[in-house]
């Protein structure tokens, strides 16, 4: 998996939060699939999805941010963004199994229930690639009890063995998804340990995510007052706010299209892709802690240590991030 750079996606559920994972993971050039119970009931599903997905797309380009990653704006429908590769689009599929086929990732979008989140997992297993990740956003059911309530649907009570424990991992988009690239991940111990993470950051690192590793988990487990402060906390942290959220927006748009022109261009580049002059992550604290690599002075000493706990990646060009001492 991880040597691959396009990864089939499928997204269940596009509905508000849906529609821009849906959108960001076409930007990002992965085959997408789509279910979503509503579209599936019109007419002409995929006209519908469309139109939805373009709208947004619509909504990126009067922002300017096609413009700056060098992508053309959707014509007719029919979305192209560069014209010498064929079109994206994303497959409006009746089923959860269909959308799921051949996935090597399952993004769950819908309503917030142990029942919904377990049938779209366990329907999703049986068409996905064999250990593909089951990425759930919630925030407010613990990752074991969905990981438990799948694993049980799946066996129907008989013990499953270890390739077939069905991998559900915390995995939140932070708002407003497009261009944004940062991503919250929550696992069990278990998890944090195992091939899981690794698995699951090499996928984030091609997409160029930083990734927060949370232990929501815990505050989940023991719902005491402090704990639910800290869940109010990590909602409000998933939202960025309008000025911020545009700012890395339009760092991040310049340094795709720069990206695409190849690692020379980035390493000349990237200076200017990125003017802040505060810590690329957090766009608050003073910038610190230089990367061997590449030189970039962009991030605050709790950011650093966020990287180094994630993907290890410099979030101002994608090196390899390493700590100068
Ligand atoms: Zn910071
Ligand atoms: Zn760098």
């Amino acid at each position: 998996m991880a040597e691959e750079d396009t990864f089939n996606v499928a997204v269940i559920g596009a509905g508000f939060l849906g529609a821009r994972i849906i959108t960001e993971m076409l930007l990002l050039g992965n085959k997408v699939a789509v279910f979503d119970q509503n579209i599936a009931k019109q007419r002409d599903p995929q006209t519908a999805l469309n139109e939805v997905i373009g709208g947004l797309l619509m909504e990126c380009d009067r922002q300017g941010l096609l413009g700056l990653a060098e992508m053309v704006p959707p014509k007719g429908g029919k979305w192209t963004p560069f014209s010498s590769e064929p079109p994206r689009q994303a497959k409006a599929c009746s089923s959860v199994a269909e959308a799921s086929r051949n996935a090597h990732i399952i993004l769950e979008a819908v309503p917030d229930k142990l029942e919904i989140k377990t049938k779209v997992f366990s329907e999703a297993v049986s068409t996905a690639r064999p250990g593909a990740i089951l990425a759930t956003n919630t925030l407010s059911i613990p990752l074991k009890n969905i990981q438990q309530a799948v694993a049980s649907e799946i066996a129907g009570g008989s013990p499953l063995p270890a390739a077939l424990r069905p991998r559900v991992m915390g995995l939140r988009f932070l708002s407003p998804v497009v261009f944004i690239p940062f991503v919250e991940v929550t696992l069990s111990a278990e998890q944090e340990k195992g091939v899981d993470k690794e698995d699951l950051t090499s996928m984030l690192r091609k997409w160029g995510k930083a990734c927060f590793i949370c232990d929501i988990q815990g505050a989940v487990d023991n719902a005491d007052q402090d704990k639910i402060d800290f869940i109010r906390v990590a909602r409000e942290r998933l939202r960025l706010d309008t000025s911020t959220a545009q700012r890395r927006q339009v760092a991040e748009a310049k340094l795709r299209a720069a990206i695409r022109m190849g690692p020379e261009v980035v390493r000349t580049a990237s200076a200017d892709l990125f003017t802040e002059t505060k810590c690329c992550i957090c766009l608050d604290a003073k910038p610190t802690v230089p990367s061997m690599l590449c030189g970039h002075v962009a991030l605050c000493e709790d950011c650093a240590g966020v990287v180094e706990s994630g993907t290890k990646q410099c979030p101002m060009c994608r090196e390899r991030f390493v700590r100068r001492m």
